[in-house]
């Protein structure tokens, strides 16, 4: 590479408090000659303070990161958006401090690096892991008690849960696909279900209740022949406490940031299928990095076929594989409560945090 290139990445303006700017990190294994740009968008309800940028990170990553799994915004250099990180890039040293919603086991390395790498390059704002953190209490609206008595009923970590976040849509030769593969995986499953759009993966973000009933878009039958085995629910469901039961045994997941951390937290081991916006990079962390999820390959139309779903439905749910990844992701959970505990490292950069402030 003679020139120096420029990377920008904008979370999702999604459901998430606190950015997983750690990502960033990650990609600059192929990448430490450039510059990562990193903003919040003024849609999003992230802390304006947490509008900050990285720089010139060192190396020192375990895997590679392609291109096609860093977000969307930064695939296009001619982009506007992509503009506004170059824009916003030169000013993250200006920053007085990080809050991320990681913890120091989950993501050791990037922590390390964003500190200013293994030999402490001065300049760097001060990192504070302070997570994980994600909401307590019901989450669950009209479909809350329905879907924890059918969990009540079914054998521990039996079921699959599938969810595509607050906005995630699928095309509709995408949900028919997933439809069959999750009928011929015979396993048991939660399906939160939105209408299909062929446009838009993003879909629902700005249409949360969508007026058209999305069982319509369903195969012929399937919900007769599934009745036994899945509980559909439509638009919304009560994700913290599905988690959280321990009939839940793996989670079909968009890897929206929040989504990622609740599943740790209750350690549910992971189907990774991002849709858009920092997605791509979440799941490369959990699958490459973390090895807590399968990720099933699309055709060359970009579809998930059937075939495909069934076998990291069963391997997830009834594999050996799915052992392995199960038993690693308790450990991750462990890990998160340690964090979390009196002397845990997040709560650690929390007091550090609390004392700084008070010194000001
Ligand atoms: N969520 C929920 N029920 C749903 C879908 C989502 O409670 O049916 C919650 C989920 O628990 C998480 C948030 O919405 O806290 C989604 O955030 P995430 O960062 O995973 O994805 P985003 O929606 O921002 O793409």
């Amino acid at each position: 590479m003679t020139e120096k290139h420029h990377i920008a990445m904008m979370p999702s303006p999604g459901m998430g408090h606190f950015i997983p700017l750690i990502e960033l990190a990650k990609q600059l294994v192929l990448c430490h000659e450039f510059l990562v740009t990193f903003i919040v968008p003024t849609v999003s309800p992230v802390p304006t303070a947490l509008k900050t940028l990285l720089q010139n990170l060192p190396q020192g990553f375990r895997y590679p990161v392609h291109g096609k799994d860093l977000p969307e915004p930064m695939q296009n250099r001619n982009s506007d958006i992509y503009k506004v990180f170059l824009k916003h890039s030169e000013r993250y040293r200006l920053a007085d401090g990080l809050l991320i919603n990681t913890f120091v086991d989950l993501e050791p390395e990037a922590i390390k690096s964003l500190q200013g790498g293994y030999d402490h390059q001065p300049g760097f704002p001060p990192i504070y892991p302070i997570g994980p953190l994600v909401q307590d209490g019901s989450s669950g609206g009209a479909n809350g008690s329905e879907c924890i008595k059918w969990l009540d009923d079914q054998a521990r970590d039996s079921v699959l849960y599938v969810s595509f976040g607050s906005g995630g849509t699928l095309s509709q030769a995408q949900l028919i696909e997933l439809a069959l593969g999750l009928e011929l995986s015979e396993q048991k499953f939660i399906w939160v279900l939105k209408s299909p759009d062929d446009k838009s993966a993003r879909a629902s973000f700005f249409s949360a209740q969508s007026n058209t009933d999305p069982f319509g878009f369903l195969p012929l039958g399937f919900l007769e022949r599934t009745k036994e085995r899945g509980l559909m629910v439509p638009s919304w469901a009560p994700q913290i406490e599905i988690l959280s039961h321990g009939s839940s045994g793996g989670f079909l997941t968009h890897c929206g940031w929040n989504s990622t951390l609740e599943s740790i937290v209750n350690g549910v081991p992971l189907i990774a299928w991002p849709l858009f916006a920092e997605q791509r990079t979440n799941a490369l962390v959990l699958t490459d990095d973390l090895k807590v999820a399968l990720r099933p390959k699309d055709d060359e139309n970009g579809v998930v076929g059937r075939e495909e779903i069934v076998k990291v439905v069963k391997g997830l749910m009834v594999g050996e594989e799915g052992d392995v990844i199960r038993d690693r992701m308790k450990l991750l959970k462990e890990s998160a409560a340690k964090a979390l505990s009196e002397d845990g490292t997040s709560t650690k950069a929390i007091s550090e945090l609390v004392v700084r402030l008070k010194n000001q």
